[in-house]
């Protein structure tokens, strides 16, 4: 089997995973006195320490959460109502045309829950990079305290946004920054930008950790209103007893990719690149998305003229290869994926959008078996049409 769809769920690491089981067997809830408990404690401030590192942050920054979506309406909610309770108000959103529905769902059920709170959309470029111009003059114009929301790196294109950019233009409108990293953390160096940034979301299983656990990372100095209640886990930012098993995986992975994340990004980039080669070679008509801007060395999304994607992933499927479509299905209907609607693609086009990504366990022999099983399924749908 081939698997090239890291972009929407890693394969656990072998360290995440020993570090899972370990926590498992060793039971206790971190908030009891007696000795499991305080060997919960450990395994949970070590998961922490490592976390806090790969994100260049403090380990009191480091709130945990049930995974990545948590964390992104932790920080929307948590920032907005905070911001009711005192100190300047935030009355408007700035939303990128390219955030996971996590971000854009939540700001949109924040908005409604709030009077007087509006959504403004920041618009992309046709490369998929946000339009600091727009951002920039949104800003400007408008009157009350704003957040940002920008996302590191786009899940279905790889496009690198300019994180550091939008944190200046924030930081001159005195607005809060919202960077959603889930998908850039282990790709690019989310260390450069940390710093300059209020919220900033994480998920293990991005990481090669298991699914279930995430981080917000807030800054002591942005606003955070709790939204579960009940006991005073996470300094009372986030009640509910800890997910240890799982805290505890994502802190192994996001130490080995600490320790890793350059040889890492080099063997996917050449593994990558050399699979948008034979692509272009194969299929001259191919168009590969967002191919000119920054993009993370993992992440090919490319239109495949030989038939849509969501027939092309069922083919590809069959013949042992994983990858995802660039459109989004829900209750059995294939919806035009927002990313490239919002990069101005036409319908047609983005119909026929794969996503293939690459990670940390990924080997030549999969590109190349994946570009097997595209020729063939081609030649198979080309030999069809002509009989
Ligand atoms: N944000 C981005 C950019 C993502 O790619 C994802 C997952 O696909 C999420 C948020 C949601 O994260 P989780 O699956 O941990 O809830």
């Amino acid at each position: 089997m081939v698997y090239l769809d890291h972009n929407a769920t890693s394969p656990l690491r072998p360290e995440a995973r020993a570090a899972v089981l370990a926590a498992l067997d060793d039971g206790g809830n971190p908030s009891s006195v007696y000795a499991a408990g305080r060997k919960a404690r450990a395994t949970l401030e070590r998961a922490r320490e490592a976390v806090a590192v790969f994100a260049c942050a403090k380990p009191d920054e480091v709130i945990f959460t049930s995974g990545g979506t948590e964390a992104i309406a932790l920080a929307l909610s948590g920032a907005v109502m905070a911001s009711l309770e005192g100190g300047a108000r935030i009355t408007r959103l700035f939303v990128s045309a390219i955030e996971h529905d996590a971000v854009r769902a939540n700001a949109a059920a924040v908005a409604e829950r709030v009077a007087g709170l509006r959504i403004e959309t920041i618009p992309v470029t046709g490369d998929g990079v946000i339009d600091l111009d727009a951002l920039r003059g949104g800003l400007r114009e408008g009157k009350g305290r704003a957040l940002v929301a920008v996302m590191a790196a786009n899940n279905e294109t790889g496009v690198i946004q300019p994180v550091e950019l939008v944190a200046t233009l924030a930081r001159e409108a005195v607005a809060f920054l919202l960077v959603d990293a889930i998908q850039a953390a282990g790709k690019i160096e989310i260390g450069r930008f940390s710093s300059h940034v209020d919220y900033m979301t994480l998920s293990a299983h991005k990481l090669g950790g298991p699914a279930g656990a995430g981080a917000l990372i807030v800054k002591e100095s942005a606003p955070l209103a709790p939204q579960t209640l009940g006991g005073g886990q996470e300094k009372r930012r986030r009640a509910g007893t800890e997910n240890v098993s799982g805290i505890a995986g994502f802190g192994a992975a996001a130490a080995v990719v600490s320790a890793n994340m350059k040889d890492e990004t080099a063997r996917v980039t050449a593994l990558r690149d050399g699979f948008e080669r034979e692509l272009k070679r194969a299929f001259p008509g191919v168009t590969i998305f967002g191919e000119t801007a920054p993009r993370l060395a993992n992440t090919s999304n490319f239109a495949w003229p030989a038939m849509t994607a969501e027939t092309a992933v069922m083919a590809l499927d069959l013949e042992g290869v994983m990858v995802s479509s660039g459109a989004a299905c829900s209750s059995g209907k294939v919806a035009r994926s927002h990313v490239l609607e919002a990069m101005g693609v036409e319908e047609r086009l983005a119909r026929h959008a794969l996503r293939a990504s690459f990670g940390w366990n990924s080997a030549a022999a999969d590109g190349i078996a994946a570009m097997a099983a595209l020729t063939k399924i081609a030649a198979r749908a080309h030999a069809r049409d002509a009989a």
